[in-house]
């Protein structure tokens, strides 16, 4: 087994701090009050290639290899502070380019890829329901064909950039079967008729990133638009979920080494009692096993997105890295917060953000809950 990682993938890490120190922290305090995205950073991404690192250079991606893209967004992770514009990217990513790329036709491909990797186009993904969370495969969206177009009725809940986003994938059940085998999955753009969204959500976190509802009246797609076969949208979306689980969380690998830096450096020169707050073992402790979780964060992130890569499937491994990785930033950013007291308390600091965008990760992609039940049900239980 060879841990090292080639030039090419540290000086892509490098770079992806650098640009992000450079160009997406401007006024990010007053962003996150306002809870406004910044559409600007988003342009500035897709020049530096974040839209398109995995993407092929056919369709004006970076073609990257898988540990280059993950090296490239914990470097993000690491330097942007804004977590918000982070996870719509990486929404954008992983829940729509990533299946248009897997599962579209050729010309579906040759319509929206470019687009969506240069940053002109935003995308994202409708599963869940105001009725229907984890219980994906129960929603009710209903898609009923009438000649070479569907007809999409339904209402989606939480859906990230849907404020913004300019095509969405909108799962919806197709024909008489019910459940898994049932639904089936649409490239809906805003402009279709019948298609709405809601106001920004108020959410307790990742406030830069519009979180949205998506109303569907009538709404009508054309049969041309429909990502796979009919029936298929489950495994397509089970496909997504996989790669969102195993690549999406390398951003809160560097978010998690940019607290433990501050944690570090901030217990040398915090003076209580006459010592440095480091030299009390019960800080110290915290650290170390900031530490571990780290470390054991980064270990099964790339094993993976590794397995991924080698074109298997990874069920397990990406529930377990889903899992570990947001519980680890949860736990890292209370940490974090309790080893600067006060400071860490107040809004000055970044550790309350980080605290208050962590949780988020407990919940999207399927909750901490569904991925031990995904584990154990791999264990026959
Ligand atoms: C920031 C954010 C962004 C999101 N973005 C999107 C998006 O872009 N697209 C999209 O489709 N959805 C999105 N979601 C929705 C997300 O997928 C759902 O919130 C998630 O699947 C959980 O559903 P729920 O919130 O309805 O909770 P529920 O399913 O109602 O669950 C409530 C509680 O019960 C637990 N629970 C439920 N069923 C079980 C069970 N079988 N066993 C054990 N415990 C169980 C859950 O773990 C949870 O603790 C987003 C959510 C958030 C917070």
């Amino acid at each position: 087994m060879d841990f090292s990682l080639t030039d090419d993938q540290i000086n892509f890490k490098k770079m992806a701090i650098e640009f992000a120190r450079r160009e997406l922290n401007n006024d990010v305090k007053e962003r996150e009050k306002n809870s406004e995205f910044n559409m600007d950073g988003w342009k500035r991404c897709a020049g530096f290639g974040v839209q398109g690192l995995s993407m092929p250079e056919k369709y004006g991606g970076l073609g990257l290899d898988i540990l280059t893209c993950i090296l490239t967004m914990e470097g993000l992770g690491y330097a942007c502070r804004d977590s918000g514009l982070l996870f719509a990217v990486n929404s954008h990513i992983w829940t729509c380019e990533s299946p248009i790329l897997k599962f579209g036709t050729d010309e579906q491909k040759e319509k929206y890829l470019p687009a969506l990797i240069n940053g002109a186009l935003v995308g994202g993904h409708a599963m869940t329901e105001p009725d229907y969370g984890s219980d994906a495969y129960g929603i009710k969206c209903k898609a009923e064909k009438k000649g070479n177009k569907y007809i999409l009725n339904g209402t989606k809940m939480f859906i990230t950039n849907a404020p913004i986003a300019d095509i969405l994938l909108i799962f919806a059940v197709t024909g008489d079967k019910k459940g898994f085998a049932g639904i089936s999955v649409f490239i809906v753009e805003k402009n279709f008729h019948g298609f709405s969204v809601g106001k920004p959500l108020d959410m307790m976190g990742l406030k830069t990133c519009p979180i949205g509802e998506v109303i569907l009246e009538d709404c009508e797609v054309p049969e041309k638009n429909k990502l796979g076969k009919e029936g298929a949208g489950s495994a397509i979306f089970n496909s997504e979920m996989e790669w969102e689980r195993s690549c999406l969380f390398a951003t809160h690998l560097g978010a998690m080494e940019k607290e433990l830096e501050e944690c570090v450096s901030y217990a040398k020169v915090r003076h209580q009692f006459g010592k440095p707050i480091g030299k009390y073992q019960s800080i110290s402790n915290k650290i170390a096993e900031m530490r571990v979780r780290i470390e054991l964060s980064r270990l099964i992130l790339y094993k993976a997105a590794w397995m991924k890569a080698q074109g298997k499937r990874a069920p397990i491994e990406s529930a377990i890295s889903k899992l570990f990785i947001s519980e680890s930033y949860v736990e890292n950013s209370l940490e974090a917060l309790q080893i600067h007291g006060a400071y860490g308390y107040s809004t000055e600091l970044d550790f309350e953000r980080h605290l208050r965008d962590s949780i988020a990760g407990k919940i999207y992609s399927g909750t901490s809950e569904i991925q031990k039940n995904i584990i154990a049900s791999f264990l026959g239980l």
